[in-house]
């Protein structure tokens, strides 16, 4: 694993240098995210579409918002997805 962090809250990657933050999942495991939350439309179904995690550990499905769309929810982004580190 990249990420040793067994506390909540804010890290860095060591991969890639980033800030991180880590939250901890309803199921007791830590994750690592971006640290900013982002809006997004929630969609009830895990088919094609990202995974975000909840200010309360929940993981939900969405997509990114289009133009002149409101977001539903606000969550992070699990940081595997974006960091720039190539994988090992
Ligand atoms: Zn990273």
């Amino acid at each position: 694993m990249a990420y040793k962090e067994t506390k909540e809250g804010p890290a860095v990657c060591k991969r890639c240098l980033k800030r991180i933050r880590m939250i901890k999942k309803t199921q007791g495991k830590l994750e690592a995210v971006n640290p900013d939350p982002v809006g997004f439309v929630q969609i009830y179904s895990p088919n094609g579409y990202d995974r975000y995690v909840l200010e309360d550990g929940r993981s939900v499905y969405g997509r990114s918002v289009r133009h002149g769309e409101q977001p539903t929810e606000y969550g992070y982004v699990p940081h595997k997805y974006t960091c720039e580190a190539k994988p090992l």
